[in-house]
């Protein structure tokens, strides 16, 4: 009994109990037509293959990228080259990449234990984020403060850092958003890596203490925790959140499939088992209605920002429809422009448009129900990288990510502060 627990307490309690995918692969398939659209959907609904796609397929030729049981290798190999589609692995030992993952995090926390440092270069747990969150506030008081809005369905604390400078005063805001998708780990780490450098340039950089100085920010580095620590302790590609579902034992909804804009439309699934069920209704997951109340109540965010990995594209509504938005044109100049600064740092190259003309129709999106309320200045990030590693994102990957994407924050923020209405 005593070298369990010292053994357990040696490997830490959570990755041991973890799904494992031994075998397993990941594919990337071409499509180039509708015709080659269609079969591929045939392959990943057949409900025994038992695939996880990472990139759905979209209607625009974008790769597919697909997971696929190691069982299902044969079947799946079979059946691409019998209809003559393109495929390539891109990762060929799934369980090798998530060994080196869990490794690099046990060892990451044992060393900020001793040393009492959060490493921004490494993964971490929901606890080890929110404590940041709470070390924030507490060396920032004038600047930072953690707000809980809410709680999740299996009643984990929802908390925001809020900045402001402003002393009471109720500003014009701003909402970034990460994690709604739990498996996007790079999300959650810039997203608290962008909490740290908003208190430590404030004063030094003009941009940010000028944004400040006008505006209120808000940042919810863990929209969906549940989801999260099922990514840690149980599959590391949990994409939904963690709630029952009445007459299914499928668990969860799609949190970006949730929000009231076109809710149960295009590109949401009423199926529970789909990894794009809408939910029962319009905000039926705790999480969403949390941020949807926060932001009714506050009633003066000019921007949304949702952070998502992976495929570098930066996005505005609508994704319901293929209609443009009222202000697609300034949008997608705000966006352009964006994606520009932050490729200029190393070249990381991103695709932008309206979500449905760039990757496919999705509806009850977070922005889509921002933009439909009021909330002008709407974008989606899809962060690192187009697929090498997909939600594996090596750790040294992160604050590369995360740099590069304060640049296209900053500039769209800086928007805002110059065109208040
Ligand atoms: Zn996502």
């Amino acid at each position: 009994m005593k070298w369990i627990l010292f053994f357990g307490a040696l490997i830490g309690p959570s990755i041991c109990g973890r799904e494992k995918f031994f075998g397993d692969q990941v594919f990337r398939i071409n499509v180039r037509n509708g015709d080659e659209i269609s079969k591929l959907n045939q392959l990943v609904n057949s409900d025994n293959l038992k695939l996880n796609v990472w990139k759905c397929p979209s209607t625009f030729g974008l790769p597919v990228d697909v997971l696929v049981p190691s069982v299902s290798l044969q079947p799946v190999k079979c059946f691409l080259e019998s209809q003559g589609l393109e495929y390539s692995v891109t990762i060929e030992d799934l369980q090798a990449l998530l060994d080196k993952e869990g490794e690099e995090l046990q060892h990451n926390e044992r060393q900020e234990r001793s040393s009492n440092n959060f490493n921004y270069g490494a993964y971490h747990s929901l606890e080890s984020i929110y404590h940041e969150m709470h070390s924030i506030a507490s060396d920032f008081p004038d600047l930072a403060s953690r707000v809980k809005i809410g709680h999740s369905f299996e009643n984990r604390s929802i908390y925001v850092l809020k900045f402001s400078t402003g002393k009471g005063r109720q500003r014009p805001a701003i909402w970034l958003n990460a994690g709604l998708h739990s498996r996007e780990w790079v999300s959650q780490a810039t997203a608290i890596w962008t909490a740290r450098k908003i208190v430590s340039d404030y004063g030094k950089d003009s941009a940010i203490t000028s944004i400040l100085e006008k505006m209120d920010i808000f940042l919810l580095p863990v929209a969906n925790p549940d989801g999260y620590v099922y990514t840690h302790t149980h599959n590391r590609f949990w994409r939904k959140t963690r709630s029952l579902n009445p007459g299914s034992s499928c668990i969860g909804v799609d949190p970006n499939r949730n929000w009231n804009a076109s809710f149960a439309g295009e590109g949401a699934s009423s199926n529970p088992c789909s990894e794009v069920y809408h939910g029962l209704h319009a905000h039926s997951e705790v999480e969403v209605k949390s941020v949807v109340d926060f932001i009714q109540e506050h009633g003066n965010f000019k921007c949304f920002i949702d952070l998502h990995s992976y495929s570098q594209l930066l996005m505005y509504p609508y994704g319901y429809t293929q209609k443009k938005a009222p202000d697609a044109t300034e949008l997608d100049k705000v966006a352009k422009h964006a994606a520009k600064v932050l490729a200029s740092l190393s070249g990381t190259k991103y695709q932008v448009g309206s979500t449905s003309t760039t990757v496919y129709q999705a509806s009850g999106s977070s922005i889509d129900w921002a933009y439909n309320n009021g909330i002008k200045y709407a974008f989606t990030f899809e962060l690192r990288d187009t697929g090498q590693y997909g939600f594996l994102l090596p750790a040294d990957q992160i604050i590369p990510t995360a740099e590069e994407t304060w640049l296209g924050l900053k500039t769209i923020m800086e928007h805002v502060r110059d065109h208040l209405y």
